[in-house]
C-alpha cells in the first residue's frame, strides 16, 4: 500500500469524489492502521491470574471465531475495510469481505494489496453485490461467526437483529449528528477552522462531521459571519483539482437527500445564512455538486439538528448557557464526536464527564482518529466493542479460561 499511495489516492478521488488531500490522508491512515494491527500479531496473548485454588494455574488464551463478515460503506471505501480486515486475521480469522455497491474499484486495490502482500489464499475473500442481496445472504449464512458493519442506523439495526437472531456477535457502527460547542471565552479563529473543516470536509460525508455548531449567544453573531465567510471562500470542484477545498456529493441519490434536508430546513424556518443549493453551470453540469451550506437559530427539535445530512450542511444552535449547551449536545439519538472550545478547565472537565460520546475533543474539531486509538461511538452510533487501537481485536477473538491443577491428588472441589 505504501508502494502503491498514490495510485490508491487517485482511484479514491476518481471513485467517491473526496479531495486528493483527503484520499492521500485515508490511505495513510489505512497504512498506519495496517503496521500497527501487525504489530499486535506479536502481542496477543492472554492473562495469567492467581487462583484461590491450592496448586492451580489459572490463564486465558485468545482464540478465533472462525469466518466473519465485513460490510463497509463507501465514505471511507479503504480505511474502514483495513481497520476490520487486520484485526480480524491478526486475530486468527478469515474474512469475507463486502464493500458498498458505489466503491468496487478502491475495494478491489485493497484486495489486490493484501493478496500482493502476501496474505494466503482464500484468507480474504470480497464478494461484490448489493446490501439487499449479497450483504444479507451473508449475514444469514450459517458459516458466518461474526458481523462488523459500517453504515447506516437503518441497516445497521436491522443487522443486528439478524445477527441476535443466529447469536452471532454483531458490531455497528453507524451515524452521528456530531456537536461543536463554543463557549464566550473561546479562540474563535480555531474554532471557526475547526468547524468549517469538520463541516464540509469530505463534502461533510463523514460520520464525524461537526453537523452541529453549538454557539453560545453573546459570541454567535461574530461566529456566525466568520463561518460563513469561510464557507463562501471555499472552492468546489473537481477533486483531482489540487486547488479545489471541496468535491462532490458521491451519487445522485445522495445528492437529492442533502438538497431534501436543506428544503426541510427551510420549511421548518431555520434561518439559511449562505448556501443551500445544486452548484450549476459549465464545469458543475456534469457532477453531484452542492454549494456550502450554513442555516443559524437551528432549534433542538428541527429535522436538520437531529438527523445525520451526509452532505456540506452546518446548523448553528444558539444557546444561552455552558448547561444549555451541555443539554442540547446530548440532545439528539446519536453518539459519536463531540467538541468544546474553551479554555475553562471547570467547563472542559464537566463537558468530558457529561457529554454523551464515543469520541470528545478539547478545542480541536470533531473529525479524524488515529490507528492507536479506540474508535466509535454509543447512543444508536454504536453497538460492540470499539474499533481500532488495541480492543480491535476483542471482537474477533473469544477468551477462553484454563484451569490446570498440578495437586495431583484429588481433591475437594470448591463451593461456589
Ligand atoms: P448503508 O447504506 O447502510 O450501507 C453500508 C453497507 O451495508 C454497504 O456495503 C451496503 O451495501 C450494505 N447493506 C445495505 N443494506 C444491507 C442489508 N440489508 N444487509 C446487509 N448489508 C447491507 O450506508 P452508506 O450509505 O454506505 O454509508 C453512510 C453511513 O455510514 C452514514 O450513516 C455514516 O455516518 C455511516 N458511517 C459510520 C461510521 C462510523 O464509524 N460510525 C464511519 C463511516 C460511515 P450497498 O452499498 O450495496 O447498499
Amino acid at each position: 500500500m505504501t508502494e502503491r499511495k498514490e495510485e490508491l489516492a487517485r482511484a479514491l478521488t476518481r471513485e467517491e469524489g473526496k479531495i486528493l488531500r483527503e484520499s492521500r490522508g485515508e490511505v495513510q491512515r489505512s497504512i498506519n492502521i495496517l503496521e500497527f494491527m501487525a504489530g499486535e500479531g506479536r502481542g496477543l496473548g492472554g492473562e495469567t491470574l492467581p487462583s484461590e485454588l491450592e496448586y492451580n494455574f489459572c490463564y486465558t488464551i485468545r482464540q478465533p471465531l472462525g469466518v466473519v463478515a465485513v460490510i463497509t460503506p463507501w465514505n471511507f471505501p479503504v480505511a474502514i475495510p483495513c481497520w476490520k480486515i487486520a484485526p480480524a486475521l491478526v486475530a486468527g480469522n478469515t474474512v469475507v469481505f463486502k464493500p458498498a455497491t458505489l466503491t468496487p474499484m478502491t475495494a478491489s486495490l485493497v484486495m489486490e494489496m493484501f493478496r500482493e502482500a502476501g496474505v494466503p489464499p482464500g484468507c480474504v475473500n470480497m464478494v461484490l453485490g448489493s446490501g439487499g442481496q449479497a450483504g444479507e445472504r451473508l449475514v444469514n449464512h450459517p458459516a458466518i461467526r461474526a458481523v462488523s458493519f459500517t453504515g447506516s442506523n437503518e441497516v445497521g439495526s436491522r443487522l443486528y437483529a439478524q445477527g441476535a437472531h443466529r447469536m452471532i456477535k454483531v458490531q455497528c457502527e453507524m451515524g452521528g449528528k456530531n456537536p461543536l460547542v463554543v463557549l464566550e471565552d473561546a479562540d474563535l479563529d480555531l474554532a471557526v477552522t475547526a468547524t468549517v473543516q469538520g463541516a464540509f470536509g469530505s463534502t461533510g460525508q463523514r460520520c464525524t462531521a461537526t453537523s452541529r455548531a453549538v454557539v453560545v449567544d453573546s459570541i454567535a453573531d461574530r461566529f456566525s459571519e466568520m463561518v460563513v465567510a469561510r464557507a463562501r471562500s471555499f472552492k468546489v470542484g473537481d477533486g483531482l483539482d489540487e486547488s479545489v477545498d471541496m468535491g462532490p456529493s458521491v451519487d445522485e441519490a445522495q445528492l437529492k437527500t442533502v438538497l431534501r434536508g436543506m428544503e426541510i430546513g427551510r420549511q421548518e424556518g431555520a434561518k439559511l445564512l449562505c448556501g443551500g443549493h445544486r452548484l450549476e453551470g459549465d464545469k458543475y453540469d456534469n457532477g453531484y455538486f452542492l454549494s456550502p451550506t450554513v442555516f443559524d437559530r437551528v432549534h433542538p427539535r428541527m429535522h436538520i439538528a437531529q438527523e445525520e445530512i451526509f452532505g456540506p450542511v452546518l446548523s448553528i444552535q444558539r444557546v444561552g448557557s455552558f448547561e444549555e449547551a451541555l443539554e442540547v449536545a446530548n440532545d439528539v439519538r446519536f453518539g459519536l464526536a463531540s467538541a468544546i472550545f474553551t479554555n475553562d478547565a471547570n467547563k472542559i472537565f464537566r463537558f468530558v464527564d457529561e457529554v454523551e460520546c464515543g469520541i470528545t475533543h478539547v478545542n480541536s474539531g470533531t473529525i479524524g482518529g488515529e490507528a492507536q486509538v479506540p474508535f466509535g461511538g454509543i447512543k444508536a452510533t454504536g453497538v460492540g466493542p470499539r474499533e481500532q487501537g488495541k480492543t480491535a481485536v476483542d471482537f474477533y477473538s473469544e477468551i477462553k479460561t484454563v484451569y490446570v491443577d498440578y495437586t495431583g491428588r484429588k481433591r475437594q472441589s470448591n463451593l461456589y
